[in-house]
């Protein structure tokens, strides 16, 4: 594989460790950690792995990754270069690499007085990411703002996904390309200051519901659509609080006291601490109460 990585030109390293590449702060190594300066090596790079049979995963801001302690095989690919991470304002349209991060996205937009995005404030995440996860939450998500999408498949080839063909439902979306490179948002036009007002009410909000300063991926589970036997929908968090898990620990892996749905990693946690804690949390509240909790966060491999 090196031999054709260095006629790709590509810059990338062997061994590298991910674990401060994510938000858990844990987990092994990629095999190699490729970042493409281009779309053409990317694609050039894709096109060649697929042929090669080695797997690739994109790494967006790693705030919802586990990542095993054993690493994984293959390319991982970031959208680090600059070349991912541009921005242009058009009128009420915003063109966003993948690679950029989505809070400075929220900042800017609001700022040139463009309103769609301001309900993603505080959620850690590259415009890539965000788009995969249909990054949101009770404010709305990001797949409302979203007017097309430019993606590369494994095999490296490019194209567009518009409106009327692209579905965004809870923490979902039809994309199934590999690589998404950039996103055309349709935003409308707003008053900066109430915007930036909000930004800051929505980003409080979020630091006074949940432990944004620690090593966590946010809700580690969605919210089931069973309702409790009264009939209301309770979210995962309260599910497991009903379970009396708060605070509860594996290793260095704990389920936050302030939102039961964070679990956090501490000092010397492992990614399988981390693996064993969500599974006894899924066996408790499937065994007390019938509710199969479903994950949120991706796992590596
Ligand atoms: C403190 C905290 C709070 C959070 N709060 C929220 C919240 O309120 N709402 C919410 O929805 N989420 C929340 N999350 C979770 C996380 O912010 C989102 O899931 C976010 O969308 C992850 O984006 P990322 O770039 O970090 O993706 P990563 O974690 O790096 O990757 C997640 C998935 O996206 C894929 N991916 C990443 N970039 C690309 C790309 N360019 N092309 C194709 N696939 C890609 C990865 O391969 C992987 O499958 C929170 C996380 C933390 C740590």
């Amino acid at each position: 594989m090196h031999a054709w990585l260095d006629d790709l030109n590509i810059p990338y390293k062997t061994n590298e460790p991910l674990a401060p590449l994510t938000w858990y702060k844990v987990g092994g190594a990629a095999q190699v950690l490729a970042e493409p300066s281009s779309v053409q090596q990317l694609t050039a790079l894709a096109s060649q792995c697929h042929t090669a049979d080695v797997p690739t995963r994109v790494l967006g801001l790693g705030a919802n990754l586990l990542v095993a302690d054993q690493g994984v095989d293959g390319v991982v690919v970031r959208l680090s270069d600059p070349a991912f991470r541009q921005v242009r304002i058009e009128g009420t349209t915003v063109v966003a690499g993948g690679g950029f991060e989505l809070a400075k996205l929220v900042l800017t937009t609001a700022r040139a007085g463009l309103a769609g995005l301001e309900c993603l404030a505080g959620i850690p995440a590259s415009v890539g990411g965000a788009i995969r996860m249909n990054a949101g939450g009770v404010f709305g998500d990001i797949g409302q703002a979203v007017k097309r999408v430019m993606v590369a498949d494994a095999t490296g080839q490019v194209y567009y996904r518009d409106r009327d063909d692209l579905e965004f439902s809870y923490r979902r979306t039809n994309i199934v390309a590999r690589y998404i490179l950039s996103v055309q948002f349709d935003l409308s036009p707003d008053d900066p200051k109430a915007l930036i007002r909000r930004v800051k009410e929505i980003f409080l909000y979020k630091k006074n519901t949940q432990p944004l300063r620690e090593g966590s991926a946010g809700c580690a589970f969605k919210n089931p659509d069973q309702p409790d036997p009264q009939g209301r929908r309770l979210s995962a968090g309260q599910w497991i609080d009903k379970a009396s898990l708060k605070n509860f620990a594996i290793g260095g892996a704990r389920v936050s006291d302030r939102h039961a749905n964070f679990i956090i990693t501490d000092r010397g946690c492992t990614a399988g601490d981390v693996i064993t804690l969500i599974n006894h949390v899924q066996k408790t509240v499937a065994d007390r109460f019938g509710v199969a909790l479903e994950r949120e966060v991706v796992e590596w491999p």
